[in-house]
């Protein structure tokens, strides 16, 4: 029972060190946040020794009684939040709730229709080197012009290649997709809907973003990103599709449950039902925009820097920086160098290649769950405009690293952690 600073100092050291990285930095990707002392300590707790194959009340190892029901109240928590029939907790990271997901409504070799990569889309959704792209036949969908999702073109390529699955969710969009009309786009071809609303649960959960659950037979999610939970995936959907997706989660692509971080996601799903959550995603959606706001005005737009769509409805936005000397690397460098921690994000039609890119997608959910008011983020706004304009030296990287400083300590994070 060796404390972790005394069996294993080099371990702990790196541990500490991204403390203090996260109390000393804005955590701006889109898809972290801030998990509560109590999902952690859930997450850090004697369950991780259990082993649980099956589903509560129906185990291959005995002693189950306790993370039956922790596991149990994480099923019951999510599928009340969202309005689900059926609720999978176990999958292990949203990859592994897409993989199960798919496979449970699709068999290798069916079409799938998924939003491109380069446009906003998940690896998961059909990228060449994931599971997805190896074994399905993907057709993908793109953003138009404006940056919105073309519809038109997702009912074209439905009618053309009567795909099997139509997967409608994003790893890096600004705005709310259409979930009546794919579900009408699915329909007319027979097609299963599929919503990964891995990026906007904690949004939807709020009642502040359309619901998928409504007009999806499966959504999947991550637990970590807007939810702000534990590091994990869920599978919701209609009582159809119960046995599948159960048997693909387990035995079919996983084996024993993480009864910890279940323990973790049911206590996160407890928050996420609280008018403080609500509260906090309303920050979140209102950062975004203020950010968005500041980086539009005329002597940003005036060096090559815009915002992709105009604007965002949701918990991100992505800076177009097609225009502007400073590729996406270079931009995602100078605010490390300020204290902001972002990542540079192709935008569609990059004329750049992908480890460098044309854009950065800003995220709102970290700050928002540290406190952030409008007010803050305002000045969040005004110090990244600043740092993407030209005339960026040693002297102004200090003085924005100030004004970064001086919001980090205005808004401690895990005060009581050490
Ligand atoms: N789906 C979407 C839309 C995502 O953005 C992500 C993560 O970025 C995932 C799935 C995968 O989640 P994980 O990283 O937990 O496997």
């Amino acid at each position: 029972n060796t404390p972790l600073h005394e069996l294993d100092p080099d371990v702990a050291a790196a541990v500490d060190a991204e403390l203090r990285r996260q109390q000393s930095t804005l955590e701006m990707i889109a898809s972290e946040n801030f998990a509560p002392v109590a999902v952690m300590e859930a997450q850090g707790s004697v369950l991780t020794n259990k082993y649980a194959e099956g589903y509560p009340g129906r185990r291959y190892y005995g002693g189950c009684e306790h993370v039956d029901v922790a596991e149990q109240i994480a099923i019951d928590r999510i599928k009340d939040l969202f309005g689900a029939e059926y609720a999978n907790v176990q999958p292990h990271s949203g990859a592994s709730a897409n993989q199960a997901a798919l496979f449970a409504i699709a068999q290798p070799g069916d079409t799938i229709l998924g939003l491109d990569l380069a446009h906003g889309g998940h690896l998961t959704h059909g990228m060449r080197l994931n599971f997805s792209g190896k074994q399905f036949n993907v057709v993908a969908y793109h953003v138009d012009e404006a940056g919105l999702v073309d519809m038109a073109e997702v009912e074209r390529l439905a009618k053309e290649h009567r795909p099997k699955v139509i997967i409608a969710g994003w790893s890096a969009y600004p705005r709310q997709l259409d979930f009546a009309e794919f579900r009408r786009i699915a329909d007319e071809v027979e097609a299963y809907l599929w919503v990964d609303m891995a990026h906007f649960a904690g949004l939807v959960a709020a009642g502040l973003h359309p619901n998928p659950v409504e007009h999806a037979d499966v959504v999947t999610s991550t637990t970590h990103k807007t939810l702000g939970g534990p590091r994990g995936g869920i599978i919701l959907a209609k009582k159809e599709f119960a046995k599948k997706l159960n048997s693909s989660v387990f035995p079919g692509f996983q084996g024993g449950p993480l009864e910890h971080v279940i323990a973790a996601k049911a206590v996160s799903f407890k928050v996420a039902a609280s008018e403080e959550f609500k509260e906090r995603q309303q920050r979140t959606l209102d950062g975004a925009r203020i950010i968005a706001e500041r980086l539009v005005q005329d002597d940003v737009t005036a060096h090559g820097v815009s915002v992709l769509s105009g604007g965002t409805d949701v918990h991100l936005l992505l800076v177009d920086l097609r225009d502007s000397e400073l590729d996406g690397q270079q931009a995602e460098d100078r605010l490390h160098e300020v204290g902001i921690t972002v990542n540079r994000n192709a935008v569609p039609n990059d004329p750049r290649p992908p480890m460098v890119t044309s854009g950065l997608r800003i995220g709102t959910p970290a700050l928002a769950t540290r406190g952030f008011q409008a007010e803050d983020f305002t000045e969040v706004g005004d110090i990244i405009a600043e740092t993407l304009k030209p005339g960026f030296d040693a002297d102004k990287a200090a003085s924005l690293k100030a004004r970064v400083t001086a919001l980090a300590d205005k808004h401690p994070l895990y005060p009581g952690l050490k």
